[in-house]
């Protein structure tokens, strides 16, 4: 396969954007983007998620102090088109009166990529994104994720060095973007293409990246991979943002949370008079009633497939959620112990 291109390195640098009329989308924030690395930027609508892709792709300019470099190279001024960047936005923006094949090779054509070249990438692109037999169609000849395929293609045509994604699958309906989420996921990994993906969907952002840059309200909240991000949460927007989290405020008392179902030993700071701690719901375990250091009653069990989530009251200072094996019997009203290793209960930053 040789539709591999060459991943560059990307460093944004100090780069702010405050927009004409005053909004300030982004503070002056600093970045880098190995070669070759998937990196999803992920928040809630508005953070300016979308905003630094577009710094990046060069499509807006940083505010004044702020720099974009390409392996190393200095591109902040350098227009979009000789950047060597490959886009894709949630809306597909093919060429509707275009045929499938001539939509992908556009690109290569435009650079004066000779036919039978073209033609040969492009037979490439449509076997590695599964739209062979489509070549001719016209594009409302296409269902959407059809179309975000060939979007896909078209963009990595060029052998970008970087490719910027926006919210690609997000006019997908959920079985459809499951798919094409784990597509995707095989794609970026054959092409090492460096990659930036903007997504407000944890589940996208847990499949795809290497790393996750959180963002809110214009700053970066945290830059980790994924179980940076997910067992060390800086604070509890993070936690709350990535997967599912008990969040749990109560006295301290000689390093052990004191709840009304036990005490219950934490890490990280346990010097605070008053805690918030975040212990996510697989990290605890059901045990004989009496038998771990919390116990409590079960409200309500649902099955979730693999596992069953139990809400258990009575615990902690509000219902618990807790995921448990589908194995062990658990019934609503029955008493149980629950056991959580102490580096699964972390405290997180006190919100003043
Ligand atoms: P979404 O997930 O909804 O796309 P986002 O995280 O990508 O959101 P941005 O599009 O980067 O957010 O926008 C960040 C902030 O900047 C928002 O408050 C938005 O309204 C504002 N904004 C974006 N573009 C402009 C503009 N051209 N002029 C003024 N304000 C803008």
């Amino acid at each position: 396969m040789n539709v591999a291109g060459h991943g560059a390195s990307v460093r944004i640098e100090s780069c702010g954007k405050t927009f004409a009329d005053g909004t300030r989308a982004l503070d002056p924030a600093t970045l880098d983007i190995a070669r070759g690395e998937t990196l999803v930027l992920l928040g809630p609508s508005g953070c300016g998620k979308t905003t630094m892709l577009r710094i990046i792709a060069g499509l807006e300019l940083p505010d004044a102090g702020g720099k974009v470099l390409f392996d190393g190279k200095d591109v902040t001024s350098v227009p979009i088109e000789r950047r060597n960047v490959g886009m894709v936005f949630q809306s597909y923006a093919l060429f509707p009166n275009m045929t499938v094949a001539e939509n992908i090779g556009y690109g290569l054509k435009i650079r004066g990529v000779a036919r039978n070249e073209r033609s040969a990438r492009v037979a490439e692109l449509v076997a590695l994104t599964n739209i062979s037999g489509l070549e001719n169609r016209r594009i409302d000849q296409l269902s959407g994720g059809q179309r975000q395929r060939v979007a896909l293609a078209r963009a990595v045509a060029i052998r970008p060095g970087i490719l910027l994604l926006d919210e690609p699958l997000t006019a997908l309906d959920a079985a459809l973007r499951d798919r094409l989420r784990s597509e995707l996921n095989r794609l970026l990994r054959a092409l090492g293409i460096t990659t930036i993906y903007v997504t407000h969907d944890q589940a996208e952002a847990m499949e795809l990246g290497d790393r996750i840059v959180v963002m809110r309200k214009g700053a970066i909240a945290q830059i980790g991979t994924l179980r940076d991000v997910y067992f060390a949460p800086k604070d509890r927007f993070v936690a709350e943002f990535i997967g599912a989290a008990n969040i749990v405020e109560a006295p301290m008392e000689g390093g052990d949370l004191v709840l009304p179902g036990g005490r219950l030993p934490v890490s990280g700071e346990t010097s605070v008079a008053k805690a918030i701690a975040m212990i996510r719901p697989e990290t605890i375990r059901v045990v004989e009633p009496g038998r771990g250091p919390l116990s409590g009653i079960i409200d309500t069990v649902s099955f979730v497939g693999d596992r069953q989530r139990l809400v258990v009251s009575g615990a902690s200072t509000r219902p618990l959620n807790v995921d448990a094996p589908n194995t062990i019997q658990a019934r609503a009203g029955d008493r149980i112990g629950l056991s959580i290793a102490a580096e699964a209960v972390r405290v997180l930053p006190s919100e003043d």
